[in-house]
């Protein structure tokens, strides 16, 4: 594809190529089947890669327990981002009461109550309870696919309210972590760039919330928290995250009382492909249609 990069023509061509297909919200248009063959033959090809490490898998609705959310300290870090989930619960007169309004064209929504979930706002916090108490030797490996939400509606066709994330988690002796983290930060360089995509990695930080939330970030960058592999898909001087690993250090074992086997203290990483931005880079750098994609792709992810 050419090397212009603009939000409205590349949105505009998946659209004409039926690759997505638009709702009438931002950051929520549906995937076409060739979109969803490309993400899950690339999520294919990744645990492909993986696969002699031996992570156990396990899956989770993308919703979460609300007290969850509120352990993790979500809503003080990210309270922009975060979705609740709101149902109904009250008498016939106020069921009455709702569709009354409905009819009118008036607002509803203040009728309905919080539920005991809320979106899932990363594919990976459900997993960190269960490593609670002592780990086996050598610790362990998880891996998850899950849809995650987050609430930065935008026309950008990279950033969606509702995405997948394929995540790795590990949770072991600190040193062992941080090699993990840094063996699969060079791993996955490995295999964006043998798929064709100029991708390149750099220290990041989170969209923390605030004043406060910019010290924090400024924080994550010093101690090297936080790692992306970006490549260029609607910018060329602002590359789009489309990989990312995080080193927690000690922050989930503290919250879940996770200890080595030892008891020692034990530390976590994670690190999530975002399935629909890395489709997206393959169909930037590539082009429209996978079959016109350079052979030493096609093999990778059609073999
Ligand atoms: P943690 O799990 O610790 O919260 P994380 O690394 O899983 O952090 P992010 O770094 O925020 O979470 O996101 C991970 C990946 O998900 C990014 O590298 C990117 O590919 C993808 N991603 C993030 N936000 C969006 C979005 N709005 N739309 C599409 N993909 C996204
Ligand atoms: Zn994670």
């Amino acid at each position: 594809m050419s090397a212009v990069y603009d939000v409205e023509g590349f949105y505009a061509g998946l659209v004409e190529n039926q690759l997505i297909y638009p709702t009438g919200v931002q950051g929520a248009y549906g995937r076409g089947a060739v979109f969803e063959d490309i993400l899950r033959r690339f999520d294919a090809l990744v645990l492909r890669t993986a696969e002699a490490d031996g992570a156990e898998e396990m899956m989770f609705p993308p919703i979460l327990p609300r007290a969850l959310i509120e352990k993790l300290g979500y809503l003080e870090n990210f309270p922009q981002l975060a979705g609740s989930v709101h149902s109904f619960a009250g008498s016939e007169a106020r069921a009455r009461e709702l569709t009354g309004r409905l009819h009118d064209g008036q607002r509803w929504e203040d009728l309905l109550d919080p539920t005991a979930v809320m979106l899932a706002p990363a594919a990976c916090y459900p997993v960190y309870p269960n490593f609670s108490g002592l780990l086996p030797e050598g610790g362990r490996l998880v891996t998850v696919l899950g849809w995650v939400y987050r609430h930065e509606p935008s026309p950008e066709p990279t950033r969606l309210q509702s995405f997948r994330m394929r995540e790795y988690i590990r949770v072991g002796a600190p040193q062992a972590v941080v090699q993990w983290r840094d063996d699969w930060l060079a791993r996955g360089l490995a295999l964006l760039r043998g798929l064709g995509l100029p991708a390149e990695s750099d220290v990041a930080s989170d969209p923390f919330f605030g004043r406060v939330g910019k010290m924090m970030a400024a924080n994550q960058v010093d101690q090297r928290l936080k790692f992306e592999i970006l490549a260029p898909v609607i910018s060329q001087d602002k590359p789009t995250a489309i990989c990312s690993f995080n080193w927690h250090q000690d922050h989930f074992s503290a919250k879940f009382g996770i200890r080595q086997a030892d008891a020692s203290v034990a530390h976590t990483a994670c690190l999530g492909f975002g399935l629909e931005r890395v489709t997206l880079a393959l169909i930037k750098t590539h082009g429209f249609e996978p079959e016109a994609w350079p052979e030493a792709v096609r093999q990778q992810l059609w073999s």
